[in-house]
């Protein structure tokens, strides 16, 4: 059956709410392509979202999640526990910045995880608040549309939202006047503290670089300084890594690139190599502090997802994909040196760039990120957009991808901002 025709199939059984970047239909994916049933094949500079940073059906993987498959498939951590799940954690302890004490739990997906770091920062602080931050995003779910700040398409007539979620003005550097990260800080936590008083605060949620609100970065110190807010006012930093974390910017988190060490982490998308699984990890104290049953879920860490992360980290250890990943920014960064007017700053680290487009007064200009998406789309690369105004152009290729596909990709995604 060809696109087509499943995408008729679609219109009839699939709701509408459920959009596709595409219309073209996956017959089968490697490490840095796609092919399609119409026997096309794609480049793949988005991995479905950040997720598969070792590659579509990376072998260790697949090999993982068979083994597993034949063991048992679920039996649920909370009725009757396993090891792989126990090795996960120990993982995420081990990885993630920080020599404290820290204990770890696995959702389902990113979402999930957000709304249990909240739940975990509420009840250790027995405060109500939290805050976030413009362009943040942070899920579909309630509380998570709350913490979310752009209504299309998340939030759109979905509400009403969760209470107590305070947004500060973020740092972003293109569009806040060159605010060095201590004057961006500033002016948030003034917000902070007028708006919510810093003893009502029981988390400081922030991505550390912001994903689908346009791969914003912040400003140098701007991170430190909102985490060492957060430390002498009692609040809870937690760092949102679902899209930045394990080798995506280079380093295992991205916190790291500037020696934060957050109170608690979420984690998801690249964790699982393609398999559904997140995670909270963070300081024994704080994750301690939940009475026993108050964290959980029917599928949290399933066996065949703990054996897919476990093989994922493997291949990311093996493979050195925090290298790779500065393999990719070098590459996409040089070729977009000369990629002609009407970009205003390409940005990001590791293998999630994106290049902001505007038009000649500086004003976003999301009709021509579509075009030049839409233009790469046509000759074969898959690429995303993001941003608060749609006008950001990002890259997310597999660490994986090979020099040949990435300059293949790269080429077209040229030709697309040239014409
Ligand atoms: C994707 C994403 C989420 C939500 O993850 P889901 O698995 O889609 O629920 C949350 N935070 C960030 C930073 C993300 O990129």
């Amino acid at each position: 059956m060809n696109s087509g025709e499943l995408h008729q199939r679609r219109l009839a059984a699939v709701a509408k709410g459920v959009g596709s970047v595409v219309d073209s239909y996956v017959d089968h994916a490697a490490g840095g392509t796609i092919t399609d049933v119409d026997g096309r094949e794609w480049i793949d500079f988005a991995s479905g979202i950040a997720v598969t940073t070792v590659g579509n059906s990376a072998p260790k993987v697949v090999e993982a999640v068979r083994a597993q498959a034949e063991r048992f498939t679920h039996t649920c951590f909370m009725v009757a526990p396993y090891e792989s799940y126990v090795a996960v954690c120990e993982q995420l302890i081990a990885l993630t910045p920080g020599t404290f004490a820290k204990r770890a739990a696995l959702f389902n997906s990113g979402a999930e995880a957000v709304e249990n770091a909240v739940k975990i920062a509420r009840h250790a602080t027995g405060r109500p608040a939290v805050v976030v931050f413009d362009h943040a995003y942070h899920g579909r779910t309630n509380l998570t549309m709350a913490l979310t700040a752009k209504n299309m398409p998340y939030k759109h007539r979905f509400g009403p939202f969760a209470p107590e979620v305070y947004r500060a003005p973020m740092s972003y550097p293109l569009r806040d006047g060159g605010l060095s990260g201590a004057e961006a800080a500033r002016r948030a936590i003034d917000v902070i503290e007028k708006q919510v008083g810093g003893s009502n605060v029981a988390a400081v949620l922030i991505e550390p670089i912001q994903g689908e609100g346009g791969f914003v970065v912040p400003a140098q110190g701007f991170l430190p300084a909102i985490a060492a807010w957060a430390k002498a006012n009692g609040a809870v930093f937690v760092a949102d890594e679902i899209q930045t974390g394990f080798a995506r910017t280079g380093r295992w988190f991205a916190s790291e690139d500037e020696g934060l060490e957050p109170d608690l982490i979420t984690t998801a998308k690249g964790m699982g190599g393609g398999l559904p699984i997140a995670a909270v990890t963070g300081r024994a104290e704080l994750m301690d502090a939940v009475h026993a049953g108050g964290l959980g879920g029917t599928y949290g860490g399933n066996p065949i997802a703990c054996a897919a992360a476990l093989a994922a980290i493997e291949t990311m250890r093996e493979l050195d994909l925090c290298r790779e990943a500065l393999r990719i920014e070098a590459r996409i960064k040089g070729a977009l040196r000369d990629a002609g007017p009407g970009i205003a700053e390409v940005r990001g680290r590791g293998a999630m760039i994106a290049a902001e487009m505007v038009l000649t007064d500086g004003e976003p200009d999301p009709t021509r990120a579509a075009a030049v998406s839409k233009a790469c789309h046509d000759a074969g690369l898959l690429t995303l957009t993001c941003g608060t105004y749609g006008n950001v152009l990002r890259f997310l290729p597999p660490l994986v991808i090979s020099d040949e596909d990435l300059d293949r990709g790269l080429a077209i995604l040229l030709r697309a901002l040239r014409t």
